[in-house]
């Protein structure tokens, strides 16, 4: 039977939920989507909450068991492309609509939340950015930016405040507030969806690793382990962990582990000499840290980003660095638990959603932002399928590039390589000029 849930603490907290039976003979459905992270999950609630309720979700694991169920829980409007290069590509005003629709996106899961009583929280507000870099005037141009643009309801941080009441770090120069954000407990968020699907008629396989897809013929055929699909469509929203399903789609997006670790309950006293809010926070850097302070003031700590998949040996070890770094005052705590998690990246680090041949549907490419874009996805094929709406459209400038396949793989470790190396030179030079610990 393939796995279940990894030893981490997302699964250690989790809601009571018993493992759905492995498919098991031949059986027809409208819709048969493959994944069941957020993109597959929001896709099959979409399509429920639409009245197509025949639908048929596959899982080679259990329900959040890929990335979905193991980040950092925040939750927020942007796309991993930046805006400016969205800008760049598609214009303003198509940018709007987009940015518009992973606000909305937010909205609907608070929304969600509340109709299917899922229990993910507590959701603190507020994802606070603070930067490495000595230029404030750049953190006040984009707040504004944002303000005037996207109407986000962002401030900014001076130093000093962000000092008293955000972060204690002699890493971090000023800041901004993004107060519409908020985190929550992914997995258990995605248990909740899963149920609220469910309960509107969905039927969610686990322990059903897709073997192949075949969209040729009458209707289209999936076919696991120990049973067979026959469906009108098919989703395929299998996330950065299948490279071999359907080609045209792995071949679109790189993989990129990033890692996170949970630490032991750290005492107040202690705790609040370094990280002094519950919101969650990030910086400004390319290769940046995320993370926030747990209701039982244990630290979840987040970073780094790389195309080798291979989980590290000393992996506690780097990111207790990572985490030191910015606070030395937290050295001897101790680490709980610790995993990677596997992304697809897209070279436009944008969605990546359509039909591509017919009845055959996908949504990947959700990059280090896909918990409010797993959402605009699922809403996007759902309103596809059951209404034939356009929304989808809007993505289509994002297309399935190639990503260059082993060569654009060494092509982006060195692009990461020399990202980061510019990043430390410069950080290093403005806490030098403000007189700072290096
Ligand atoms: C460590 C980490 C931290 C992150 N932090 C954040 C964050 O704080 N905020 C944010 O917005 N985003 C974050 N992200 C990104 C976000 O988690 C992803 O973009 C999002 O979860 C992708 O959802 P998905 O459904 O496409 O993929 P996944 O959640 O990976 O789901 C894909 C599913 O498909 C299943 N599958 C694969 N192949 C098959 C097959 N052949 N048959 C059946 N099932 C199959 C897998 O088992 C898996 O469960 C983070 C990612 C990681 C890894």
């Amino acid at each position: 039977m393939s796995g279940d849930y990894l030893d981490i603490h997302y699964a250690r907290t989790r809601t009571p939920d018993a493992a759905r039976p492995a498919l098991d003979g031949h059986i027809k459905t409208q819709v048969c989507i493959i994944g069941a992270g957020l993109a597959g999950l929001n896709t099959a609630l979409g399509l429920a909450e639409r009245g197509v309720t025949d639908v048929v979700l596959l899982e080679a694991h259990r329900v959040g068991w890929g990335a979905s169920g193991r980040n950092g829980g925040f939750v927020g409007a942007s796309y991993a492309a930046d805006t400016d290069k969205l800008i760049a590509k598609v214009g303003l005003d198509h940018t709007k609509r987009l940015i518009g629709l992973g606000q909305q996106a937010v909205s609907l899961i608070r929304e969600r939340m509340t109709r299917y009583d899922i229990a993910c929280g507590p959701n603190p507000d507020g994802h606070v950015a603070a930067s490495w870099y000595d230029d404030p005037d750049a953190m006040k141009r984009w707040v504004e930016f944002e303000r005037e643009n996207f109407g986000e309801n962002v401030d900014f941080i001076p130093r000093e405040q962000l000092r008293e009441e955000y972060a204690a770090s002699d890493m971090y120069f000023d800041g901004a507030i993004d107060h519409s954000s908020f985190w929550f407990h992914p997995l258990n968020y995605c248990l909740g969806v899963a149920r609220a699907a469910e309960s509107l008629g969905v039927t969610i396989h686990e322990h059903s690793p897709v073997q192949s897809v075949l969209t040729e013929g009458p209707s289209c055929m999936v076919t696991t382990d120990h049973g067979i699909v026959e469906a009108d469509k098919i989703v395929v929203t299998t996330g950065g962990y299948d490279q071999s399903l359907v080609a045209e789609l792995a071949a679109a997006f790189q993989q990129v582990a990033t890692y996170v670790i949970v630490t032991e309950p750290i005492e107040e006293a202690l705790i609040s000499t370094a990280i002094k809010t519950h919101c969650a926070l990030h910086d400004d850097r390319f290769s940046l840290d995320y993370y926030r302070r747990l209701e039982d003031n244990r630290v979840l700590w987040g970073g780094r980003g790389t195309t080798l998949v291979t989980e590290p040996y000393n992996l506690r070890h780097l990111m207790q660095g990572d985490m030191t770094r910015v606070y030395p005052q937290l050295a001897d705590v101790k680490v709980e638990t610790a995993w990677s998690g596997i992304m697809s990246f897209p070279m436009h680090r944008m969605i990546q959603m359509g039909e591509l041949r017919p009845n055959l549907w996908y949504g990947q490419g959700f990059g280090g932002q896909g918990m409010a874009q797993t959402t605009v996805a699922g809403e996007a094929l759902a309103g596809a399928i059951a209404e034939g709406d356009d929304t989808i459209d809007l993505f289509a400038p994002f297309g399935l590039d190639w990503t260059g396949g082993p060569i654009g793989k060494l092509y982006g470790e060195a692009y990461r390589f020399y990202v980061r190396a510019y990043d430390q030179i410069t950080t290093a030079r403005d806490r030098r000029r403000a007189g700072r610990r290096l």
